[in-house]
């Protein structure tokens, strides 16, 4: 084949070339078939070719797809604003716009800062965060991003953010079980703030279900409480990066709903385009833009294709979708449906380790054996393994987890669109069941040699 000019992921891979998709499956230009079980990066959450986004798409293209943030303002930019302000909790009434989830999380670490400086505090500039966390891949993102492997070429360049470990209850640092542990993880916070000193933190952020680096890490009930309790108590900032869980992916508009905590800053993305246009956005606390209001009347921040035109009114026509077709409210019962298949296959292949998550974001991590969750040793690639096997079978997984924090193991997700129907459902787990089967073959020929 000619050489390529694309730089894409792994440069000597060979990557199928995707013609077309349909709802749940997207078909490659040989005409193989792929259930997409992983929504691309957690992002497709409507499925593949829906009419009524390519009708809005046109629509706006035909009116106009761009204009300046700093000339205009745009009907699908308002109206956006407020349909999300509306969806999301009371508090939260303010939108900034942007193009992916690490601007998204960049905005709301500058919103942050700028919110203390407005008062007349100019030491509170560090955003504290949790090992086993991704933020994005900007310097400022990737400095809140507690995930070793893509830290580790610019280390020099990043604050040390991520300060507490991850609410990781399989692997508990301390060996315990919530609620009796007394969610001494969380409580690692104060200690934390003590040592650096209140005066200089801003904010704490973290993902409510934690998806690229943990494999949906979900917390325990009154996990958040105690977190949000402690930032109260000492004047920090929370903010919820919801860029993954947000748009309905755990079953409500917003991850932190069932923790029962309203964050001061929300970010959100993937899900809010469903991979149709870029877009992401930064919501922000009424109380939060207070002294901003009062003072420079300006966030400092901003990108040439903030709040354009053309992927507003994707985002909305996304939203509408969702709302007419009532997807959100079904998808706790889908996810309990895969969350139980799932568990009887757990069952025949106990080298899956752990079954977690919530809603449509499903976490599966692989360990040598059950008992003692020693992970495989990383050069047998489990992951890696795991993942091309599945797309041989015709079925999408996401890679979470393996090396994100150096000391886990290998781990998937499962989030296919929200759209997905119970026949896809058992598809995609006769083609998982397939994968493990074949990945256990393998396996006991690995260690053997
Ligand atoms: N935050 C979270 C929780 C994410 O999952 C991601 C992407 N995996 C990001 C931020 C960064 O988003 P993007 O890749 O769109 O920049």
């Amino acid at each position: 084949m000619d050489r390529t000019f694309l730089i894409k992921p792994v440069l000597d891979a060979d990557y199928p070339l995707i013609d077309y998709g349909k709802g749940v499956y997207l078909y490659d230009a040989e005409g193989k078939e792929y259930l997409d079980a992983s929504s691309g990066a957690i992002t497709a959450n409507i499925g593949h070719g829906v009419q009524e986004i390519i009708d809005a798409m046109q629509e706006q293209a035909k009116k106009v797809s761009f204009v300046y943030r700093s000339q205009f303002t745009s009907e699908p930019a308002e109206k956006l604003a407020r349909k999300i302000a509306n969806l999301s909790l009371p508090n939260l009434n303010w939108c900034f716009f942007v193009n992916s989830g690490s601007e998204a999380t960049e905005t709301a670490m500058k919103i942050a800062i700028q919110y203390w400086q407005e008062k007349g505090v100019f030491t509170k500039t560090k955003v504290l965060s949790r090992w086993m966390s991704y933020h994005g891949i900007t310097m400022g993102a990737l400095s809140m991003s507690g995930h070793t492997g893509r830290r580790a070429r610019f280390i020099p360049l990043l604050e040390d953010f991520p300060v507490i470990q991850p609410p990781y209850c399989y692997r508990c640092p301390y060996n315990k079980e919530a609620p009796e542990c007394g969610y001494l993880c969380a409580h690692e916070l104060e200690t934390i703030i003590k040592r650096i000193g209140a005066d200089h933190i801003a904010a704490f952020i973290a993902e409510p279900v934690i998806g690229a680096a943990g494999a949906a890490i979900t917390p325990p009930k009154d996990y958040y409480k105690v977190i949000k309790e402690i930032c109260e108590r000492h004047n920090i900032l929370f903010i919820a990066d919801e860029v993954m869980t947000g748009f309905g992916r755990t079953g409500t508009m917003l991850a932190c709903e069932q923790w029962d905590i309203e964050p001061d800053i929300v970010t959100l993305g993937k899900g809010m385009g469903a991979g149709y246009t870029p877009i992401a956005a930064t919501l922000v606390g009424d109380h939060v833009m207070e002294p901003v209001l009062k003072g420079s009347k300006t966030i400092m921040g901003g990108h040439t294709l903030s709040a354009n035109p053309q992927a507003c009114a994707v985002s909305l026509a996304v939203i509408e979708y969702l709302e007419k077709n009532k997807i959100i409210p079904e998808v706790e019962k889908k996810g309990a449906f895969l969350m139980n298949e799932l568990l009887e296959l757990q069952k025949q292949y106990p080298f899956i380790g752990d079954v977690r998550g919530r809603g449509l974001m499903i976490g599966l991590e692989f360990v040598q054996n059950p008992a003692d969750k020693i992970p495989f040793p990383r050069d047998y690639q489990v992951t890696e393994r795991l993942i091309s096997l599945a797309q041989m079978n015709g079925l999408l997984l996401y890679p979470a987890g393996a090396g994100s924090d150096g000391v886990s193991g290998d781990a998937v997700m499962i989030a296919p669109p929200l759209t997905i129907s119970n026949k896809e459902m058992e598809e995609l787990i006769k083609r998982l069941k397939e994968t493990l089967q074949q990945f256990f073959e393998q396996y006991i020929n690995i260690s053997k040699g």
